[in-house]
């Protein structure tokens, strides 16, 4: 491995974006009024506004640069109710019955996605896979032990699996869960943009929400000072804007993580993968635009702004794992994101605060928001179109009764981060984007407010 070229240069290129065939909007140039306006063209955005025009409602989607440009444009892009190593967790910080609420919702988040390829024949590289976690480690190994006793507990279709991997190396322990999915979320959402068109929502790209005024009437203040008067708000903007209190900025943590697609000479396993053990591997098969089958190997996380590597050599960290298992040929595309996790590890989803039921949001995705992306969408429709949804008192963000446990943790590991906050705003942190290296993340100033996130 030392000494072999490496193909990765300073300019990311998620795989995800090569697809081109996402329409173009017009920005937002009058003010205007509807039922359900959204803010961010992610996967949450665009699922919502798509169920929301299919039950009838009057929406507009406004999206501040490029659609599925954020970081969902960035992703890995599995489906799976599998988030790595989490039921053992959540049955000891949340209890028995909301864990298995958890697992369900992301089944039904799942289902969604896969249930509107079909109908809308959404031509999006969606396939079924089962999908692993691994260890090469004993300690690792004990984990999935753990957590293996969690997947009975909560009657998960899976369990031990060290026989069924299809890795080129030896793994102390395996645990399945079977049925899961993977997909091109690129193509999956132009798909459905095509269709909100169609049922008459309204998308503006290039619009940027400056704040939303929840007074007499609700408005959406866009930065060229258009106005929009909407019945219900939904901010899918990733990271919550409006949040002026600060409220979610000392309940999210933000970890930065990157991803490699490269061509092999060794076969590509079947199924999704990821490690038990540190750091982060993450597996799967991609499929190029040429149709050529890649592998894409994700992970290298660490608190955003706070790694102590140059941003290529986590490029170079999956790269030499996969020289060294897959014999990499050649590296295509590389990217990063970065994505926010909440105190308790579950979303925040439904109303912002308890003051106000008609401004909702939608957060704190831990890295797996393609399925909790789809079921905060179902969440927030149903609370719009006033139906009962079974998942929303789990994922309340104005929930109260956090544990202490996991509070305690959060509050020790983003200690620095919080106090900065407090004392300041982030003085400390706060970098002019000038500072950043190409591809590299952190807390910036952006037109005098210092809790913006941005990557280059
Ligand atoms: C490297 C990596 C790998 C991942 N892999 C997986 C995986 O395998 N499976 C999985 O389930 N999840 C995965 N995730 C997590 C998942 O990708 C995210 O949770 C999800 O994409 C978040 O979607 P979103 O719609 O909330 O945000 P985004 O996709 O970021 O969408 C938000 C949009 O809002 C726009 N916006 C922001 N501010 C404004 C404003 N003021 N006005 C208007 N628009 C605004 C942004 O431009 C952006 O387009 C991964 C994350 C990372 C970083």
């Amino acid at each position: 491995m030392i000494g072999k070229k490496s193909s990765i240069n300073i300019f990311p290129k998620s795989i995800w974006r090569e697809f081109k065939e996402t329409p173009s909007f017009d920005s937002l140039q009058k003010s205007v009024e509807t039922e359900v306006g959204i803010i961010g063209g992610g996967i949450v955005g665009i699922i919502s506004a798509y169920l929301l025009a299919k039950a009838g409602k009057k929406v507009i989607l406004i999206e501040a640069e490029k659609l599925i440009d954020g970081v969902t444009g960035f992703t890995t892009a599995k489906i799976t109710a599998q988030h790595g190593l989490i039921y053992d967790e959540l049955i000891k910080s949340i209890g028995q019955e909301k864990a298995k609420l958890y697992y369900d919702a992301n089944l039904v988040g799942l289902n969604l996605i896969k249930q509107l390829a079909v109908d809308l024949n959404i031509d999006c590289d969606l396939s079924e896979e089962n999908s692993f976690v691994f260890a090469q480690t004993k300690e690792g190994a004990q984990k999935i032990l753990a957590e293996s006793e969690a997947y009975k507990k909560l009657a998960i279709d899976g369990g031990l699996a060290k026989k069924e991997v299809d890795l080129p190396f030896v793994v102390e322990e395996a645990l399945v869960m079977y049925n899961q999915v993977q997909f091109h979320p690129v193509k999956f959402l132009t798909g459905l943009v095509e269709e909100i068109k169609k049922l008459g929502g309204q998308v503006y790209e290039n619009t940027r929400a400056l704040k939303v005024i929840d007074q007499e009437e609700l408005v959406i203040v866009t930065e060229n000072m258009s106005l929009i008067s909407c019945d219900k708000v939904i901010i899918a903007s990733h990271y919550p804007i409006n949040d002026n209190e600060g409220i979610y900025f000392t309940r999210l943590s933000v970890n930065r993580s990157y991803a490699i697609a490269a061509r092999t000479k060794k076969d590509i396993p079947v199924g999704l993968y990821i490690s038990a053990d540190q750091p982060t591997r993450s597996l799967r098969s991609v499929l190029s635009k040429e149709g050529e089958k890649l592998i894409l190997i994700a992970g290298d996380g660490h608190a955003t702004g706070r790694s102590k590597s140059k941003t290529i050599e986590h490029y170079r960290n999956l790269e030499e794992f996969g020289e060294a298992y897959f014999d990499i040929k050649e590296t295509l595309y590389h990217w990063s994101s970065q994505d926010l996790t909440t105190l308790d590890k579950v979303p925040y989803i439904g109303r912002k605060t308890v003051e106000s039921n008609r401004l909702l949001i939608a957060t704190g995705f831990n890295k797996w928001g393609m399925s909790n992306g789809a079921v905060a969408a179902l969440i927030l429709t149903d609370q719009i179109v006033e139906k009962e949804n079974e998942f929303a008192s789990l994922f309340d963000p104005t929930r109260s009764k956090i544990k202490k446990e996991p509070a305690k943790s959060f509050i020790k590991s983003n200690a620095s981060v919080a106090k900065e906050f407090i004392s300041g705003k982030i003085e400390k942190t706060a970098k002019a984007v000038a500072d950043l290296e190409k591809d590299e993340g952190g807390m910036i100033e952006f037109k005098g407010e210092k809790n913006k996130s941005l990557s280059r």
